[in-house]
């Protein structure tokens, strides 16, 4: 498989280039140059394969041939090695769990996927790969947990000091071995700012092989794609029409969701369930894209005013808005609409929604007004404890945080502390490399 830049001013390349560098030369996003649908035969007999089986089918024309059968069937294996239930929450309305993996959030899978390919691909490289992230909390723990131990990979991590959560923190600077967290005296941005400057910097690019692990990275975003997979598989009625609601900020998950159904999965509907970051939303409302500086909400993972993703999403439309507007709707809510959400479901049905499933569940039920005729799901996608204060204080109530995440709060934080200022971060990945 080849992929090529949707800025169409760069070389095709093979998978693994399109891995190591994240983005084309010509800062274009890296597009697969074919969709070839699965067999109907493996669809309708979804149940009868194993999570692994299906991830492997669903991924395998991407990865194309540079990994061996077995070597991709490995990568997928440890990829998928936890549950994602589907729960009923209501008639006709499933929760969908992604926050069964190591670090509770649903960007586990994209950085495990991502962590073992880069892992295999730079064996054959004698340069190290060096992979610099900029975290607001929860994308640096997916990331640090999913390249721990990864031979040929560094991971160098910024994130905004005193503004990340105690357990977040702590998933960022406890586990040593190839992974660094850098403490920026900054904000989140700046943090962006400093990764993205290194990027463009030929001094350091010259030396160092340096890559990100956000989802316009090609192996971070496809894996996302089965989670779509598990939620159909585990329907039990497969007559009804189906439609699906993502909470969405860069766009990445939902994309991925896009590509499932040109798979041949069968969704009849998207909903891209926003927060008071809309432009999607408004988008399909009047037609005119018009990205914004972000603004802060409680489910801040989703705080995104310009998502990149969203020129895969129309690419995979040809572009075509009434096509896109046919299958995608998107809701946004308020964060006041977002609490009185998770304080009804858990009222009426016991069901704990933390700030980014409660997004996803009131786009659904907004979809399910326009559609009656189907059944839904709705990604949960982080675990309630990651958001404990918002949940507790919204639900009068405790959440229980799981053992594994007890005993990280007793561990030592281990981190860098650097100014906001670019030339630390240089002479910092310079004396590394
Ligand atoms: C990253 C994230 C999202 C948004 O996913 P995108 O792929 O960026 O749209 C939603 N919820 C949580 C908890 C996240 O961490």
């Amino acid at each position: 498989m080849n992929y090529y830049s949707l800025n169409h001013n760069a070389p095709n390349v093979k998978f693994s280039e399109a891995v190591i560098r994240g983005l084309a030369p010509d800062k274009g996003l890296y597009f697969p140059e074919a969709i070839t649908p699965l067999s109907k035969d493996f669809i309708e007999n979804i149940e009868s394969y194993s999570h692994e089986e299906i991830a492997f089918e669903a991924v395998r024309q991407f990865a194309g041939d540079e990994l061996s059968e077995a070597e991709l069937k490995r990568i997928v294996a440890e990829t998928v090695s936890f549950d994602f239930p589907l729960v009923q929450v209501e008639p006709n309305v499933y929760s969908l769990e992604l926050f069964h993996g190591p670090t509770l959030a649903f960007k586990d899978v994209g950085a495990r996927f991502m962590a073992r390919c880069l892992g295999a691909f730079s064996k054959f490289d004698e340069k190290k790969v060096t992979v610099l992230v900029a975290t607001s909390g929860d994308t640096g723990g997916a990331v640090a947990d999913g390249f721990l131990g990864v031979p040929g990979v560094d991971v160098v991590i910024l994130y905004p000091s005193k503004k990340v959560s105690d357990i977040q923190e702590k998933q960022l600077t406890t586990l040593g071995q190839n992974i660094s967290a850098l403490e920026v005296e900054g904000t989140f941005d700046d943090c962006q700012r400093m990764v993205k400057t290194a990027f463009l910097d030929e001094e350091l690019t010259s030396v160092l092989n340096l890559t990100s692990a956000n989802s316009i990275n090609v192996a971070r975003w496809l894996p996302q794609m089965f989670y779509y997979f598990f939620a159909y598989r585990q329907l039990r009625d497969k007559s009804k029409k189906l439609v699906v609601s993502v909470p969405s900020g860069n766009f990445g998950n939902i994309c991925a969701g896009m590509v499932a159904k040109k798979l041949g999965l069968p969704i009849d509907l998207f909903v891209a369930s926003t927060n008071a970051n809309k432009v999607v939303t408004e988008y399909l409302q009047t037609g005119n894209y018009s990205p914004k500086a972000s603004v802060q909400t409680i489910s801040n993972a989703m705080d995104v005013g310009d998502p990149s993703n969203f020129v895969r999403i129309e690419q995979l439309h040809n572009k075509d808005f009434d096509l896109l507007k046919s299958s995608l709707l998107s809701f946004s809510y308020t964060d006041d609409e977002t609490r009185e959400a998770i304080r009804l479901v858990h009222k009426d049905t016991g069901y704990t929604l933390e700030p980014h499933g409660a997004v996803g569940y009131l786009g659904l039920k907004a979809a399910l007004r326009e559609a009656p005729e189907m059944q839904g799901v709705f990604l949960e996608t982080a675990h309630p404890c990651k958001f404990i204060d918002v949940v507790e204080r919204t639900l009068k109530e405790k959440v229980i945080i799981p053992a594994k995440l007890e005993s990280l709060l007793l561990k030592e934080k281990v981190s860098i502390l650097i100014k906001n200022d670019y030339q630390q971060l240089k002479e910092y990945l310079l004396k590394k490399g």
